[in-house]
């Protein structure tokens, strides 16, 4: 009777608690219809309170660059808050420098839409656009790296720099219950408008490279929005280094691509990193291209090649490759894309080769 009496009155006091939760929830977070003004009254939205300024804006169709999905772990989606963003909070604060602060930045994934709001966004950001994609092509480009050719709707086409992003959209599946995005490089000429092709690396139990990994197929619709970013070709210069590794070829490749088709009079070294032969891929497709065009040079390099890898070319981490192969950088321009370390470790050597940080540009996976 003891024990009947109190899971009878556990109950009770958990119902009681969960009821007065949703009330609260309820009045406290019911914040209404918000108004938020951008750019001086350009554009002034009205939308109903409660989510992060990221996702109210993505709903109205105004994609903010992010590439971590709303997690504030990419410090990506920067905006300038005028008015009615409420107090900085501790996961904004790695992403802020202090000139940011002073001029009223924020990470739009973290500030809440609960009152009207002012903010200021570039102009650009109005011409990202949604596309619902259809897999033309799914190919396994090595053990853990997939490549993706997604066609834009019949009849629509889409305007990007080589070197720019687009983000992919997951569906639920499996355990994972809710949509994600994420950050992908465009690895197609932009000349090749209609179609968008991404190189993808499984990672581990990540949400998003598990899906396309293991649930899509060809056919299948893919949502996608962009183009974002900065890492594209400033080209100020008679020869530039590019360095990759991994899936980081995406945007290298749209970048090689695009100035071989131009006719841009630039000089072109393309460093790629891989551990063991099985980590390469594209071989005889860069190959080919530095065979005819004589300002593209292709330096493929293995950090540990197997004995049965049979492999003739450069052996060693790609920093000492690049040390070996580039006497004088001063007059150049990097480009860098791959994981944070391997980033951090080319930046030091390009800087002892004579090329500046303000002259080295990348992306970090
Ligand atoms: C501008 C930009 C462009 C990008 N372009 C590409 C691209 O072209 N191709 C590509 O494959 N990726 C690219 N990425 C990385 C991509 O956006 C995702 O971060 C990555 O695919 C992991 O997503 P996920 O959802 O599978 O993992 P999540 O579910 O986000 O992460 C799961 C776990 O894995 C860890 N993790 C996340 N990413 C990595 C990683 N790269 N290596 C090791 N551990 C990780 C996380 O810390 C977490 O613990 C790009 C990123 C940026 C910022």
């Amino acid at each position: 009777m003891e024990i009947l009496t109190t899971v009878l009155s556990v109950t009770v006091i958990s119902v009681s608690l969960a009821i007065i939760i949703i009330i609260a929830e309820y009045f406290f977070n019911n914040y209404g219809e918000c108004e938020i003004d951008i750019n001086n009254g350009d554009k002034i939205l009205k939308v109903e309170g409660g989510s992060s300024l990221l996702s109210t804006l993505a709903a109205q169709k105004i994609f903010i660059p992010s590439a971590c999905g709303g997690k504030a772990t990419c410090g990506l989606c920067k905006a300038q808050v005028i008015e009615g963003a409420g107090p900085l909070l501790p996961t904004e604060e790695p992403y802020l420098s202090a000139e940011d602060r002073n001029n009223n930045y924020r990470l739009s994934c973290q500030v809440k839409v609960k009152n009207n709001i002012r903010i200021i966004i570039p102009e650009e950001f109005f011409n990202i656009k949604e596309y619902i994609t259809t897999i033309e092509k799914i190919e396994q480009l090595t053990h853990d790296i997939k490549g993706l050719r997604l066609n834009l709707p019949e009849g629509e086409t889409i305007k990007f720099k080589a070197g720019q992003y687009m983000q992919l959209y997951t569906k639920p599946y499996g355990k994972i219950k809710e949509s994600v995005y994420r950050a992908y490089s465009i690895a197609n000429a932009p000349s090749d408008n209609t179609a968008i092709e991404l190189i993808i690396r499984q990672v581990p139990d990540g949400i998003c490279t598990t899906y396309v990994h293991t649930q899509l197929s060809e056919n299948d619709n893919v949502k996608i929005n962009g183009p974002y970013g900065d890492f594209y070709l400033r080209g100020n210069c008679d020869e530039i280094i590019m360095i990759a590794g991994g899936s980081g070829m995406a945007p290298i490749k749209s970048i090689i691509l695009d100035v071989l088709e131009k006719g841009i009079d630039i000089k072109m070294n393309f460093f790629f990193g891989a551990v063991t032969k099985r980590d390469l891929y594209n071989l005889d497709y860069f190959e080919n291209l530095a065979a005819n065009h004589a300002n593209f040079r292709f330096i493929p390099a293995l950090s540990k090649p197997a004995p049965e890898d049979n492999w003739k070319g450069e052996v060693g981490l790609i920093t000492d490759v690049v040390a070996r192969n580039i006497d004088d950088g001063s007059k150049m321009e990097g480009y860098l894309c791959g994981s944070p370390g391997m980033i951090k470790a080319c930046i030091n050597v390009l800087n002892t080769k004579g090329i500046t940080e303000d002259k080295i540009y990348y992306d970090k996976f």
